[in-house]
């Protein structure tokens, strides 16, 4: 928690506030048995009426003092633990937002996902834990035991003596529990990700009647996190009995030594009386601890996996800026090789450069670093060696609002959000309706008119449209905003061969100075293209217009000459 203090120091006022009530609340319990003791040993006896209604008042209102500074208190406690939550959670959010695509690599969406969420809630329940027991158990707990010793020491002494076995098993269980603890929310991860894979793909799934196996792979993990629940619910339930067990075998022997000695006449018989109650609140205390315990190694766990998150370094700092070369090309690659793992090269010493407005394709098979490329040029990772540059200068100077301005951008299997088609294309920028036509009508996505223009809706996902209808508005929404640079990833791989061409057609006329690179699977949705780039396995194979490569490159050869085949059996 340390870690965090920096969230609770604002509240550090409030919350000596809340604990001070919580002391009162404690002090004025304690005064109940005591008061009681006097009631019955002395005003009893003597029969005098009016201080017997003098203590029993005196008892109600203590009993009232203590109800009402707790309700106070731990509604304090849970306005001051709310807020330090909310802030922690705010500022984790945000960095989460801020990492970049490697740190986020290395996190895991999933991680991500229950640090944000249960996380969090653990390390609220132990602010409002420690706040709502952090005084109070102490204190009865002491001064339950200073009263006892007060009234009559050789039975407090017999019964304080039994309180180290129960410390032991609370160090026992928070020695024990704290990785299990750690391990249970790392298992959790696990449990999300297989969740979040499966719901994601659940049609895939159903498509190849994968459910069986789905099932499997759920129970394998569900049954991990089971184990690890098993284990740490094991060693956490020792304490409860153990220490009802202790304190009751205590209270029996009150029963047992008080009778004895106010039969020797070496205690009055209201003693017992309050030993009992003193004894009950000690219980209560010391099982109190002992959740605080449990809860601060749950909380502590979180808080570091919090902290870790928030902890994390600055990655792809924008660099100081450098004077611009001239007359540079719009894009330019300069021997950039990028590995993701450090493990072998994803890209290796790829050089090329594209002049304003013209088209780059990059065709290769699958995994040989065609969206690692756009990736580089995206700088969602920056590249071992070598640089990437934009009208000369290098992407790792220029601010990332100005960068990110620049592009326009249809990921690999990207999608749609719940909404209308004009929010999906509009996505959160200010652009006006003719900006939004304008680009529908390049992406000719003239499907729009028939399901009702630009306020239809579109369902979580685009689930009620089409693969081709989906991919129209995505390449809609990357040319609303007038792009510098276009970026298609293998997304007209669903529009049929003449949609596929129109849409060509309309961005040559109509998006004249803007940069496009493309990545596709068939030769005749780049064969137009200013560049081509044969990729195979992070290396450039071949390099040229489509007539070059007719001639140089034999795997693009064969690729072109199967595909048209493919095309005119199909026509
Ligand atoms: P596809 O046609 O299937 O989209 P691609 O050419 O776009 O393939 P890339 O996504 O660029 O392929 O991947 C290139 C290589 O980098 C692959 O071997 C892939 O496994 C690896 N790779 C991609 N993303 C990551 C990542 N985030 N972490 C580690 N390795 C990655
Ligand atoms: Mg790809």
């Amino acid at each position: 928690m340390t870690r965090l203090e920096r969230y609770i120091h604002p509240y550090w006022g409030f919350i000596f506030l809340t604990l001070l009530i919580k002391l009162l609340g404690a002090v004025t319990e304690l005064m109940i048995p005591w008061l009681m003791e006097i009631m019955l040993d002395e005003k009893v006896p003597a029969g005098d009426t009016a201080a017997i209604y003098l203590y029993g008042g005196l008892m109600l209102l203590c009993a009232l003092g203590c109800l009402g500074g707790n309700i106070l208190a731990n509604r304090m406690s849970a306005i001051s633990s709310g807020r330090i939550t909310k802030a922690i959670r705010h500022d984790l959010f945000e960095r989460l937002q801020h990492l970049s695509a490697r740190q986020m690599d290395e996190l895991t969406v999933p991680s991500a996902e229950s640090r944000l969420t249960s996380d969090t809630y653990n390390i609220n329940q132990l602010l409002a834990r420690l706040q709502r027991m952090g005084v109070r158990a102490p204190i009865l707990l002491v001064g339950g035991g200073a009263m006892m010793l007060a009234m009559d020491a050789t039975l407090a002494l017999v019964l304080l003596a039994l309180l180290p076995i129960i410390a032991l098993v609370v160090y026992f269980v928070t020695k024990t529990s704290i990785p299990l603890y750690t391990r249970q929310q790392t298992v959790l991860d696990k449990v999300v990700r297989t969740v979040q894979e499966n719901i994601t793909g659940i049609r895939l799934i159903k498509a190849l009647s994968k459910t069986d196996y789905e099932k499997q792979r759920f129970h394998a993990v569900n049954g991990e996190l089971t184990q690890v629940d098993m284990k740490a619910g094991i060693v956490t339930a020792i304490t409860n009995p153990t220490a009802s067990l202790v304190l009751n075998l205590g209270l029996t022997l009150v029963v047992l030594i008080g009778a004895y000695r106010v039969n020797s006449g070496a205690i009055r018989s209201g003693v017992i009386v309050a030993f009992l109650q003193y004894f009950t609140m000690i219980l209560n205390a010391m099982l109190g601890i002992t959740r605080i315990f449990v809860m601060w190694s749950k909380g502590e766990a979180s808080a570091n996996r919090v902290a870790d998150v928030l902890a994390t370094p600055e990655d792809l700092t924008v660099l100081p800026a450098e004077a611009s070369e001239d007359k540079a090309p719009h894009i330019e690659f300069r021997d950039v090789s990028f590995s993701y793992t450090g493990i072998g090269k994803n890209i290796d010493c790829l050089s090329f450069s594209l002049k304003r407005g013209q088209t780059l394709g990059i065709l290769g098979p699958t995994g040989s670093g065609k969206s690692t490329i756009l990736n580089l040029l995206l700088r969602l990772y920056d590249p071992d060696s070598g640089t990437v540059l934009i009208d000369g200068q290098d992407i790792r100077t220029i601010p990332y609002e100005e960068l990110r301005k620049k592009f326009g951008v249809v990921f690999q299997n990207d999608f749609l959000t719940e909404g209308t088609v004009a929010d999906n294309i509009r996505f959160f920028r200010e652009l006006d309706a003719d900006a939004l036509t304008r680009a529908a009508e390049a992406a000719q996505a003239s499907f729009i008119a028939e399901k009702g223009g630009m306020d239809a809706e579109v369902v979580v996902r685009g689930n009620n449209l089409s693969g081709g209808q989906k991919q129209r508005l995505l390449i809609a929404r990357a040319l609303a905003g007038d792009p510098e640079i276009l970026i298609l990833d293998d997304s007209s791989s669903a529009l049929d061969y003449q949609t596929d061409a129109k849409l060509r057609r309309a961005l040559r006329s109509g998006y004249r100075d803007t940069t496009t690179v493309l990545v596709a699977q068939r030769v005749s949705s780049l064969r137009h293209a200013d560049l081509i780039l044969v990729l195979q396995d992070g290396c450039v194979i071949g390099a040229g217009s489509h007539d070059d490569l007719m001639e140089t490159c034999e795997e693009y050869r064969i690729i072109a000459q199967t595909q048209m085949g493919a095309e005119k059996e199909g026509a």
